[in-house]
């Protein structure tokens, strides 16, 4: 069996540069000033994780780790744009701009501090905060693929676990043994979708098999952890893949346990789902923003509309109401597993609260909504529905017309009479409150 061998006990396999692909092209002008910088200070140097697989497969990666054996004191003695963060383990970034390259001084991996403090009962890591050397980090590291250290010495690789080899067969295989890595941090299971998703690679049957039955450690992760792995499985371009490869390993519910629930009774929620995530990798291909607040409706639509239905029987309230205060509980029973800040749910709440107010066409009320704040999100939500067949399409098209029209016409379409007697304006008024 292949990477189980003792931490450190190995020789790393040396693949020189005329036998890799990694082109200096492919790294970014910040990382190798800082890679270089380190070198000729006389540590090592090397660019490590995602930078060095993304480059392999020519993905222009767009983040840098670094590795080396300078102490963080070290390499902010190096760079006067360098910041130390994290209490527990100190990384240093070096800032270029917007641009923001991590440096960490190779440490230990948990197992190999000798003792059990380093877990919790369940096998998590708690600590490991031990500076070590580089044939050490490598095991702590999580795939084999993103195990792989550019030598900026030489330009070589520096591969301990056969990661040179998987990446070129396309293979997510964990370093060690697959059970004990996932139960030491759980989030081990999202990392492999996500990666499995951008990268198009197979994730290796002995991972596969780790995480079956094991799905509900996630649990056990903080909240606010879950939070940023959403934004990395959802933002990054390749959200429809990763979200049915989520569903596949029975992911998705630990992190939506109601949107999982509501799937799997109805396809076409489904179908609506899937089209909100094509939409949203289409932008991020196109290089528009995407927000996560539009994402988060989309899931929680279902739940919410139904749980909606059921206050409304409950109680007497206008349906915005009910969808608004529906809302409300479902983003409370979700924050216990995924904690999302304000600033999404709030503006999510009000985007689900408008959906009625598409339905009403005429008069000033109908006319104003068009300067809501929230309309422009409102709409797209609306528009999505309607284009897989679930929505009033003669709506979609009428608020999509009227939002490139001019003012004359715009009070023509709303049914607005310029200077109607005051009779008739009431009457018009009171038509459509009838209609709403
Ligand atoms: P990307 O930047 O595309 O998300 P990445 O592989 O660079 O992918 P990062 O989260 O930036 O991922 O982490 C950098 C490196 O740190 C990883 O390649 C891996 O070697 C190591 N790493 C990150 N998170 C973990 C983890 N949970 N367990 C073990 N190693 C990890
Ligand atoms: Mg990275």
């Amino acid at each position: 069996m292949k990477n189980t061998g003792k931490p450190g006990s190995k020789a790393p396999k040396i693949i020189r540069r005329a036998a890799h692909n990694v082109t200096r092209d492919e790294i970014s002008k910040s990382a190798l000033k800082v890679l270089y910088r380190l070198h000729k200070a006389g540590y090592q140097s090397f660019l490590v994780g995602g930078g060095v697989r993304d480059a392999m497969l020519e993905l222009h990666p767009k983040d840098f780790d670094i590795a080396t054996n300078a102490t963080p004191d070290e390499v902010r003695s190096l760079f006067g744009n360098c910041r130390l963060i994290g209490r527990r383990f100190r990384l240093a970034h070096v800032r270029f701009g917007r641009e923001i390259i991590e440096v960490a001084t190779f440490r230990a991996a948990a197992n190999h501090a000798d003792d059990d403090s380093a877990h919790d009962t369940e096998g998590r890591i708690i600590r490991d905060n031990v500076y070590g050397t580089i044939d050490e980090d490598v095991w702590r590291r999580d795939f084999t693929c993103n195990a792989l250290y550019y030598n900026i010495a030489d330009f070589s690789i520096w591969d301990y676990v056969g990661g040179f080899e998987d990446v070129k067969r396309k293979r997510l295989v964990l370093i060690g043994d697959p059970e004990q890595r996932l139960r030491e941090d759980p989030v081990r299971m999202l990392r492999a979708v996500r990666f499995a998703g951008k990268l198009g690679f197979t994730i290796d049957k002995s991972v596969v098999d780790a995480m079956r039955g094991h799905t509900n450690r996630l649990a056990n992760v903080p909240a606010a952890r879950l939070f940023d792995e959403f934004l990395k499985l959802f933002q990054t371009g390749f959200a429809k893949r990763t979200f049915d490869l989520l569903r596949e390993h029975k992911l998705f519910g630990e992190l939506f346990p109601a949107t999982e629930e509501a799937l799997s009774e109805d396809e076409e929620f489904v179908a609506f789902v899937h089209a909100a995530l094509q939409n949203s990798d289409k932008r991020v291909a196109a290089g528009q923003s995407v927000t996560p607040m539009f994402l988060l409706g989309v899931f929680l639509w279902l739940p919410v509309k139904k749980l909606a239905a059921v206050r409304r029987a409950e109680e007497k309230m206008s349906e915005s109401q009910s969808l608004s205060l529906a809302s409300y509980e479902i983003v409370s029973q979700l924050q216990r597993r995924i904690s999302v800040p304000k600033r999404f749910t709030v503006p999510m709440r009000e985007m689900l609260a408008l959906q009625p107010r598409f339905r009403t066409v005429r008069g000033k009320r109908a006319i104003k909504f068009l300067e809501h704040r929230r309309f422009r999100a409102a709409y797209d939500f609306m528009l999505l529905q309607s284009e897989v067949g679930q929505g009033d399409e003669v709506l979609a098209k009428f608020w999509t017309d009227v939002q490139t029209q001019s003012a004359e016409e715009r009070a023509k379409s709303f049914q607005m009479q310029t200077g109607p007697g005051k009779k008739r304006r009431r009457r018009r008024r009171h038509k459509s409150m009838q209609e709403s």
